[in-house]
């Protein structure tokens, strides 16, 4: 059974006395009210990080990055590196954002450097994939996918393939309001299933959490999650409020 992830993204949103009340609301909620088999991820800017593994060191809660560098160290003014995350005890690491690779220029080949580079130092890389609008209507949204996952993660043996999560959000969704529909989600997953399965086998394609992100909130998650091959959501704006995001994860069944 595939495990389910709700992951939400702060981006470079609350300071630090906003984070730790969040936090502290998401652990207190969500003993009773999430089922079992979902797993729940904040993902705070990095500053704040430190101090997040902190307060839910006793918690079922885990971490995780908005970023890292592809190396372990050096002279890289400015940069994080996936070791000293992994130090941390951090868990998870997002690779791959759109917003990573539209503003700050980060190409398939860069990201595969930067999977490379989380999972040897034994983070779990979150890596998003998706279209912009422009790509959907032209009907290349298959090609477009595929092209990130291949040139991101293909280079993967299958005992680090099977270490990864991967997660869906069309470029046109994020930050707009606007979902894919169900339909145009699961086709997504469902086709990024069948690639994973032809160049791994489909023990290992059907192991992998493929994760929905795009204005997913609690009025449209059930819908969302209870698709065939949609494993959980990576939430922006939605994650920023203790009582949507527990209630998008609620909506796991
Ligand atoms: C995201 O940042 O990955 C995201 C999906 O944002 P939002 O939920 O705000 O669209």
């Amino acid at each position: 059974m595939r495990k389910y992830i709700i992951a939400g993204n702060w981006k470079m949103n609350l300071n630090l006395e906003q984070g730790y009340g969040l936090v502290t609301e998401i652990s207190g909620m969500m003993q009773d009210e999430i089922h079992s088999n979902v797993e729940l991820v904040v993902i705070p800017p990095f500053i704040h990080l430190h101090g997040v593994q902190t307060l839910l060191k006793d918690s079922p809660v885990k971490t995780g990055a908005q970023n890292c560098h592809h190396k372990t160290g050096g002279a890289y003014t400015g940069e994080i590196s996936p070791t000293m995350l992994a130090d941390m005890k951090i868990d998870y690491v997002i690779i791959g954002h759109s917003e990573r690779r539209q503003y700050f220029g980060e190409t398939n080949a860069l990201l595969a450097e930067k999977i490379n580079a989380a999972l040897d130092a034994g983070l779990t890389p979150i890596y998003c994939f998706g279209e912009t609008l422009e790509e959907r209507e032209a009907g290349q949204e298959l090609n477009v996918n595929f092209q990130q996952v291949k040139e991101g993660l293909f280079h993967l043996s299958e005992e680090q393939f099977s270490k990864m999560v991967l997660a869906y959000e069309p470029v046109w969704a994020i930050g707009t309001g606007k979902t894919a529909t169900s339909e145009q989600a699961q086709e997504i997953h469902s086709f990024i299933r069948s690639k994973i399965s032809e160049k791994y086998g489909n023990a290992l394609a059907e192991e992998i959490s493929i994760l929905y992100g795009g204005s997913m909130k609690p009025g449209n998650a059930s819908e969302l999650l209870s698709c065939k091959d949609i494993d959980g959501g990576l939430i922006g704006g939605a994650a920023l409020e203790s009582r949507s995001f527990i209630d998008i994860a609620k909506a796991v069944v």
